[in-house]
């Protein structure tokens, strides 16, 4: 190759290189998307720090008797989780076998892992059960000493603001709903948006300055390469994805043949 060529292209490399470090992935329930993996499972855990994502985010929910368990949607096989007991869904089993874990038994698996734990709060029935969650979460996060390991995500703007309030300060917390700009997120002190990609195409500008007001950013649920080319590109720090594989490739991760497929 020509030098003249070379002198081109190393500065694009090297760029390419910077950009995507940049961006660290997130995987959007754990990595699910694989054999013998289920969302929200024990599995999909250990398989996202297997593939080293940054994070892994799952969802929590409390029981009408206190337990936080860890499952996406409300309703769980007719079992509405907030208005069950523990005894009503300790034995409810996940598409893969496993049985729906409890917080705690998330906390214990993450505690043997790196990677970073990116727990989402559900919305509740009431703010009374709400806040229940979090403080039932914010408790057993402080016991198993794992405050440093986690990140806290949420669609209630009062749970975003309990968190802030009631976090270990420097624990990072996200605002998921979208209608909030970046000087609004400042205001009410959280670390920043955690937008769906619509909110962010819907305002390009909103990225850089996050970055101006020392917040950071976060988009979901990116699948299509394309879109996480779109968000590397404009310097987001997370993208939370379905495929995390296809977004650990893209940003420079080395990832074991077996999941490379
Ligand atoms: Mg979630």
């Amino acid at each position: 190759m020509k030098m003249k060529k070379l002198v081109l292209i190393i500065p694009f490399v090297l760029l390419s290189i910077v950009i995507n470090a940049q961006t660290k992935t997130i995987a959007h329930r754990g990595f699910w998307d694989t054999e013998g993996s289920a969302q929200n499972s024990l599995k999909s855990l250990r398989l996202a720090n297997d593939i080293h994502c940054f994070g892994s985010e799952f969802d929590v929910w409390i029981t009408k008797d206190g337990e936080v368990m860890v499952n996406h949607d409300p309703t769980f096989q007719n079992v509405t989780l907030e208005t069950a007991t523990y005894n009503e869904v300790k034995n409810l089993k996940l598409s893969n076998g496993e049985k729906m874990p409890t917080l705690k038994d998330y906390l214990k698996q993450g505690k043997k892992l790196k990677v970073q734990l990116i727990l989402e709060i559900k919305t509740h029935q009431n703010i009374e059960r709400q806040n229940a969650a979090i403080d039932a979460t914010l408790q057993l996060v402080k016991k198993m000493k794992l405050e440093n390991r986690i990140t806290y995500i949420a669609f209630s703007l009062d749970a975003v603001k309990r968190l802030v309030k009631e976090a270990p300060k420097g624990t990072e917390i996200y605002y998921l709903n979208g209608e909030l700009s970046p000087k609004e997120l400042k205001a009410i002190g959280c670390t920043g948006p955690d937008y769906n990609q619509s909110v962010y195409k819907a305002h390009p500008e909103w990225i850089k300055e996050c970055h101006e007001l020392g917040l950071k950013t976060n988009v979901w649920t990116v699948n299509k390469k394309g879109d996480m080319e779109f968000f590397i590109k404009e310097g987001v720090d997370y993208i939370t994805t379905n495929k995390p594989v296809v977004l650990q490739k893209m940003t420079g991760n080395k990832i074991d043949d077996k999941y490379a497929k």
